[in-house]
């Protein structure tokens, strides 16, 4: 439990009918980016409540050790948590309410204003410091609840879709500040649906779908282990007709993306040349690229192999 800062152990929660978590245990250690990853509903946020004391699990047990007493809940100056929902107060001027936020977690008055000053003036946002946080964009709104939650300088962030309302590139920003803050010192634990986003920031990811884990562990292993596949992706110019590719030879899967994308997966070692002179007699006409497997493949595989 050393290097160890949350332990969770087969937390299970139920909503009426819905298993919103079904036994799942994880370990976030300290240093690390932690990501949890999964589609709408698959108990991302329940969990993430669970872990803050929000809501109470149905079963199992989760362990703290930011310093302390390690077998409850940490001091909010320890954490800091980025909500899923909006939860700052909307008709309060911004810097205020960001300096008064730092320092009920223990931050000095002075510190919290040059800090989050400093923060506004990153993100564009330091000529309304003085506006109330209602007249701002969804996306701006987002901007300033991540400031609220790491600006007193926790040692463990919680951040709940981070990437949410943001526009491509605050996202990539929203990407360096993540990697900034935890390069200073804070371990996180993220939750997203953009698997394309926590490629470039996670160390460790969770995939998680309906509940259940589907994959926990090192991210470069997860394209060792799973993404020694070949995929080509077919883009149709016109319409799809799926039944041609019913009966395609070799491929052990295909997704239709949409009405213009097919991804067919292949073994590593299929050959390809056998795949093209297939495709040329096959219906349709399309363009071909090939890549190799991201997680958003990786995890469709998994949802499909684990026929959870
Ligand atoms: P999203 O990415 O859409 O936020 P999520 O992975 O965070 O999804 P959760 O919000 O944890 O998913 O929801 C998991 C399941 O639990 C869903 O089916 C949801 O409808 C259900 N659920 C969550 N909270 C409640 C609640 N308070 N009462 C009833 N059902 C709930």
């Amino acid at each position: 439990m050393k290097n160890t800062i949350l332990k969770v152990e087969s937390i299970s929660k139920r909503f009426s009918n819905v298993l919103a978590v079904d036994n799942i245990s994880f370990a976030v250690n300290r240093g690390e980016i932690f990501a949890f990853l999964g589609p709408n509903g698959a108990g991302k946020t329940t969990t993430l409540r669970i872990l803050l004391d929000i809501i109470k699990a149905d079963d199992g047990k989760i362990e703290w050790n930011l310093g302390g007493n390690s077998h409850h809940m940490p001091q909010p100056n320890l954490i800091g948590y980025l909500p899923e929902e909006r939860g700052l107060y909307l008709d309060i001027p911004i810097l205020k309410s960001l300096v008064y936020l730092a320092s009920i977690r223990g931050m000095d008055k002075t510190e919290a204003k040059k800090s989050a000053l400093e923060w506004l003036e990153r993100l564009g946002l330091a000529d309304r410091a003085k506006e109330k946080l209602q007249v701002l964009s969804k996306g701006n709104q987002q901007k300033i609840q991540f400031i609220a939650s790491i600006l007193h300088k926790p040692i463990f962030a919680i951040l709940d879709e981070p990437f949410s309302g943001l526009d491509p590139l605050n996202q990539e920003l929203f990407i360096e500040f993540i990697k900034e803050i935890n390069s200073k010192g804070t371990t996180i634990l993220l939750s997203a649906h953009q698997m394309h986003l926590v490629e470039k920031v996670a160390n460790r990811v969770f995939l998680i779908n309906k509940g259940r884990e589907l994959y926990n562990g090192n991210l470069l292993d997860i394209y060792k282990t799973l993404g020694n596949k070949k995929i080509i992706e077919l883009h149709y110019k016109s319409g799809l007709n799926e039944n041609s590719l019913k009966n395609f030879k070799g491929a052990e899967n295909i997704d239709v993306v949409d009405q213009s994308i097919v991804k067919l997966t292949f073994e590593q070692n299929t050959d390809i040349k056998s795949v093209l002179s297939e495709l040329a007699t096959t219906d349709g006409d399309f363009d071909i690229s090939t890549h190799k497997p991201d997680l958003h493949d990786i995890f469709l595989y998994l949802v499909k192999n684990y026929k959870i």
